[in-house]
């Protein structure tokens, strides 16, 4: 099985790209930010917020998380609810990112995602699947872009779903997520080993698609 490991922070168009990848490629695409989000769901519906004051095994104890494909697109079930329409807001984001601080939340996602990656040819986007998930993954990429160029995509992506935000306040999320996925003790953000660093800063989505899937023929033998 071929496996492409998509990591980088928040907003750098990494799912955008993944997906429309993995579509020319006949691919699975995972999400696995999505995971965390159901997990941050599932906290919140507890009555928890991003302290996460609480017995953290004994609710994932009570906790499934499962992953089914309708069509192409990625459908992510809490407790046997598919929740894909309640885990894109801001509020979720914040949750999503305190309990991947978690060490129990990480290995109770692991074996789901390494699943996949046995089971299908994937593009898996995420945080730490070239350093953790997938370290044997085919290809390792790293795409990244500056803070105000992903609040600024992330502004559009939520504005056009007719979700009401601002943008100062999405800045500032993305910098504390970047925060935190960078320094916390378990799976940060970072380079995997022999990843490549891809940049899109200055590249629009058609642009950046063309640049990645040149690494990915120059990079993966099909
Ligand atoms: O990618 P997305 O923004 O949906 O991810 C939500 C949060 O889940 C991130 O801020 C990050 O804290 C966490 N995450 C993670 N590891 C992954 C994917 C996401 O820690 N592989």
């Amino acid at each position: 099985m071929i496996s492409i490991a998509l990591d980088g922070p928040a907003g750098a168009g990494k799912s955008t790209l993944a997906k429309a990848a993995a579509k020319k490629l006949g691919f699975i695409y995972v999400d696995t930010g999505a995971l965390y989000r159901a997990v941050g769901l599932k906290f919140k519906r507890q009555g928890y917020n991003t302290d996460l004051d609480c017995d953290i095994d004994s609710i994932l104890k009570d906790t499934s998380v499962d992953i089914r494909f309708i069509g192409e697109e990625q459908h992510v079930f809490l407790d046997g609810e598919d929740v894909n329409s309640l885990i894109r807001t801001p509020e979720i984001s914040m949750m999503a990112s305190a309990v991947s601080a978690k060490p129990p939340v990480r290995s109770f996602l692991l074996e789901l995602q390494r699943k996949l990656a046995r089971e299908h040819n994937v593009i898996m986007d995420g945080r730490d699947i070239g350093t953790v998930v997938l370290p044997d993954a085919t290809l390792k990429v790293f795409v990244t872009a500056t803070p105000e160029t992903r609040a600024n995509r992330r502004y559009k992506e939520l504005t056009d779903k007719g979700i009401d935000v601002n943008y100062d306040d999405i800045l500032a999320d993305i910098k504390t997520r970047d925060y935190n996925d960078s320094n916390r003790a378990i799976a940060p953000l970072k380079v995997a080993e022999g990843g490549i660093v891809f940049d899109t800063d200055n590249l629009d989505l058609s642009g950046a698609l063309s640049a990645l899937m040149e690494i990915i023929e120059k990079e993966v033998k099909m």
